[in-house]
């Protein structure tokens, strides 16, 4: 049995076990890593089985990220704001939980894509797991305002209450009138095909960036370029980032992104 495991549901599209165990190559140590369906409501026996078996370290994605950070027995600070726990590490025999999304978006727009947020203004859109894990860090970046919108409008609402930060607002979709330095998909719409109701005006000239990645995120990415975005981008690099703040958390190693996001790229 591995060592390390992904957990969700559905978990067979993962690309995690792939990116773990190029990163061992890459630091010249031998990882176990795999994944492992697990449904909604039973995470709590699946890690208690991995644990003792001898896991040493779990990723938690959809739909489990919220329980997970109801069972940890202890939060970082990042998950605790997040409210979401993806990965789960154990300490003393503790559950720890932690989440590497947040730092693993803003080191692909940084780090990757050379971009500056400060002062900008930013439409996130969305309100579930994954926009809970990037709106804190979007504000430690320094940007000038940060509206949030969603499809069911109360969880932008409840989303931007959480941050108490007056930079950072609740709107309505396809009510938005004006341009944006940023425009952020952070809902699961591309996995259905779907591209969330915007108007064309917010893509002027923005930054246009998609969580979900390879064709999955065109619908998104076609309606940016053609609004007027002048750069579209997927989510690749922030998986391999927060895969490589998870490998860091781990093994106490930080993996080279560039060669694994580069092979990747040219297979999906
Ligand atoms: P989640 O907690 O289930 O939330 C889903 C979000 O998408 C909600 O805001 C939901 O709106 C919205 N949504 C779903 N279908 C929609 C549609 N057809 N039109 C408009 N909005 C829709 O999921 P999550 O954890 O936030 O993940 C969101 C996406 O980010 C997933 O596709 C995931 O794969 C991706 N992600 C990528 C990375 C990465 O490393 N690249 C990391 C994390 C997540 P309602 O509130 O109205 O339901």
């Amino acid at each position: 049995m591995s060592e390390f495991v992904v957990m969700g549901y559905p978990i067979a599209h993962s690309l995690s076990p792939r990116i773990h165990h190029a990163f061992g190559r890459l630091v010249g140590k031998e990882v176990t890593y795999e994944r492992q369906e697990v449904a909604a409501g039973t995470l709590a026996q699946a890690l208690a089985a991995f644990v003792a078996a001898g896991g040493r370290g779990a990723n938690i994605t959809v739909p489990l990220k919220a329980e997970a950070c109801a069972l940890a027995d202890r939060l970082s600070g990042r998950a605790r704001r997040a409210m979401a726990v993806n990965t789960i590490l154990w300490e003393h025999g503790l559950m720890v939980g932690d989440n590497t999304d947040g730092v693993g978006f803003i080191r692909d727009l940084v780090v990757n894509q050379g971009l500056s947020l400060r002062d900008r203004t930013v439409l996130l859109v969305g309100a579930g797991g994954a926009a809970q894990g990037i709106a804190g860090p979007l504000l430690d970046e320094g940007v000038a305002r940060l509206v949030i919108v969603n499809r069911t409008p109360a969880r932008a609402t409840q989303l931007v209450a959480s941050l108490a930060d007056d930079r950072a607002y609740a709107g309505l979709l396809s009510e938005q009138g004006e341009p944006f330095d940023f425009v952020i998909n952070a809902t699961a719409a591309g996995l259905a095909g779907a591209v969330p109701a915007l108007p064309g005006i917010v893509f002027q000239g923005a930054v246009a960036y998609d969580l979900v990645y390879g064709a999955r995120a065109d619908g998104f990415l076609s309606c940016a370029r053609l609004g007027g975005a002048k750069l579209a981008v997927d989510g690749l690099g922030m998986l391999v980032e927060q895969a490589a703040e998870s490998f860091w958390l781990w093994h106490g190693m930080r993996p080279p992104v560039a060669p694994v996001l580069q092979a990747l790229r040219a297979d999906i």
